[in-house]
């Protein structure tokens, strides 16, 4: 699960980290009172407003921008509130702003010039710990310095049974060039950082910019944050920050009938049980020139009211042309599947008027093809995998 720039402050503050602090707002209606109060709290005289959606690269596509006076928040705010956002992270279609992120400039001037780093903390799954990745070439173009000079990009492996050493906080300090009280802040924000993501039982933090302000302040300007969706029981809170807004509706409904599906760009529609299997079926499909619409598990129980529940997910994706079934029957038995293949078929009418190409292998494999063979509908049987695909493919020429 996805969080907004302010949740994850919201966090990391809880944990004691310095952030550059903000007020949400919903509605240009309430923007002086909320600004008067964020000044009461940080005595800031400029501003900065942030779109909240969930994607990166904001401040490119003109989410991020600062007002300098409160007439001029106004004209900020509602020019990002409720526009349609693009950015290098979004879809061409962009996202709709719903909330906004106001803020105090941390970026005034004084006896230094700020300074942009890069730090994120993730899961590396190939060495079983917990990596921080650094940068002291923070600001917006993170993805460029690690095509054009990934040597400028630091890791350090942090043992999550251990947590993270001081050492090792001093070094990742010590790597960014930072000295004097600038290095102690860096190595506190450090600490606080990684205690963050582990109560919080994340996948992912990233904060870029971290900021060196001219008084030597270490903060956070920016927060990317994934929580794990297998850790929520844990984090009733959290449960609640979902922003149901951001999500795909398809994805959604899905998680409701309790099927696991992803959408994707493609045009075969995908109805699999296992998640190897469903893997293996996409590449499959692209391999034979298709373009997979999605992934779907039905999971080991593909009786006909789950079966159809899964084609009515399917088909709300007006570019699905064709459905490739592929289901091995284990513990399901393959000649139910396919019974339950064409009651659905029936049950949906008008609604499915696709071709459907339904390969089983595994439990009574030949009555299911049988039962395939003898319908009334659209629906093809297959017998190797390949078959399937160039089935599929003639179905779509
Ligand atoms: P992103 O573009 O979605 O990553 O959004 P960020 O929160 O990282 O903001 C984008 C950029 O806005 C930062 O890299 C900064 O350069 C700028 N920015 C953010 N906060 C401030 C601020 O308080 N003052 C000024 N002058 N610029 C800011
Ligand atoms: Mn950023």
């Amino acid at each position: 699960m996805n969080l907004h720039e302010y949740q994850g402050k919201n966090i990391l503050a809880e944990h004691g980290v310095n952030i550059q602090r903000g007020r949400v707002l919903s509605d240009v209606k309430n923007v002086l009172s909320v600004a008067d109060d964020l000044v009461k709290e940080t005595g800031t005289g400029w501003f900065v407003v942030k779109a909240q959606i969930h994607a990166g690269g904001r401040g490119k596509g003109g989410g991020v921008k600062l007002a300098k006076s409160l007439q001029e928040l106004k004209g900020v705010v509602s020019d990002i509130l409720g526009m349609n956002l693009i950015t290098p992270q979004t879809s061409k279609k962009g996202k709709l702003v719903n909330k906004v992120l106001i803020t105090e400039d941390v970026y005034y001037p004084g006896e230094f010039e700020p300074e942009e780093f890069y730090i994120s903390i993730l899961l590396n799954r190939n060495t079983e710990k917990n990596m921080i990745m650094y940068s002291s070439e923070g600001g917006m173009d993170i993805e460029a310095v690690a095509e054009k000079t990934p040597e400028l990009i630091f890791y350090e492996d942090i043992d999550p049974l251990l947590g993270i050493l001081p050492f090792q906080a001093r070094k990742i300090a010590f790597n960014l060039g930072l000295s004097g009280k600038a290095f102690i802040e860096m190595t506190k924000f450090i600490t606080l950082l990684y205690k963050s993501y582990v109560s919080s039982d994340s996948l992912l933090f990233e904060i870029n910019p971290v900021l060196k302000t001219s008084d030597n302040k270490i903060l956070a300007v920016d927060a990317k944050v994934t929580l794990d969706d297998n850790s929520l029981f844990r984090h009733k809170d959290y449960e609640s920050w979902r922003d149901l807004k951001e999500e795909n509706p398809v994805e959604i409904e899905a998680k409701e009938v309790g099927l696991n599906y992803v959408d994707l760009d493609g045009n075969v529609g995908c109805m699999v049980n296992g998640a190897g299997l469903a893997m293996a079926t996409m590449d499959l499909i692209k391999q034979s020139g298709g373009e997979p619409a999605n992934f779907l598990d039905v999971g080991g129980t593909a009786d006909a009211k789950r079966v159809e529940a899964a084609f009515r997910l399917i088909l709300k994706d007006s570019n699905v042309k064709a459905i490739l079934v592929n289901i091995f029957g284990g513990i399901v038995r393959c000649d139910r599947v396919a019974q339950g293949i064409v009651d659905a078929y029936n049950n949906m009418g008008d609604l499915i008027n696709i071709p459907i190409i339904v390969r089983l292998q595994g439990t009574n494999a030949e009555i299911a093809k049988q039962i395939i063979d003898q319908c009334e509908f659209k629906v093809y049987s297959a017998v190797e995998f390949q078959e399937a695909a160039d089935k599929i493919m003639e179905a779509l020429n």
